[in-house]
C-alpha cells in the first residue's frame, strides 16, 4: 500500500511556508517584509502590492482587462490574525485582504527575478 505521503510531499506542504514570523514595512525602500517560519524571506514592493490587490473591485477590473492601478506606497498593515494582512495604501485604498499564503506566492514570484509575463 502507498498511500502514505513521502518526505517530498510533506516538505511542499509545510505548514511553517505560510507561517509569518516577522512583518517590517520598509518604507524609505518601499518594501514590506516578511520572514516565515522555514526561514524564507520575502520582499514585497508596495507598488507591486497595490497593482496585486485581489479585493472584488480589482479583481473585476483585471477581468475587463483594464490597466492595473498606480503603484501606491503602503500607508497602514491592518493585521487580521490567522486569515493574512490588510493593506491600507496612500491612494486611499483600503479593500485589499491579502492572505498569508498569497503573499508567500508573490514574494517567492519577486524572488524568481521577473519571470512574469504579462
Ligand atoms: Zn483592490
Amino acid at each position: 500500500m502507498s498511500a502514505a505521503p513521502g518526505p517530498a510531499a510533506v516538505a511542499a506542504a509545510d505548514p511553517r511556508a505560510v507561517l509569518p514570523r516577522a512583518v517590517t514595512d520598509r518604507r524609505p525602500s518601499g518594501e514590506l517584509v516578511i520572514d516565515w517560519e522555514d526561514g524564507a524571506r520575502s520582499l514585497l514592493p508596495h507598488g507591486l502590492l497595490r497593482q496585486r490587490c485581489r479585493c472584488a473591485a480589482c479583481e473585476q477590473a483585471r477581468r475587463r482587462g483594464l490597466p492595473p492601478p498606480e503603484p501606491a506606497a503602503l500607508s497602514e498593515i491592518r493585521a487580521l490574525a490567522v486569515q493574512g494582512l490588510n493593506l491600507v495604501f496612500a491612494d486611499g485604498h483600503e479593500r485589499g485582504i491579502y492572505p498569508w499564503a498569497y503573499l508567500r506566492a508573490l514574494g517567492d514570484e519577486v524572488a524568481g527575478g521577473g519571470g512574469e509575463s504579462a
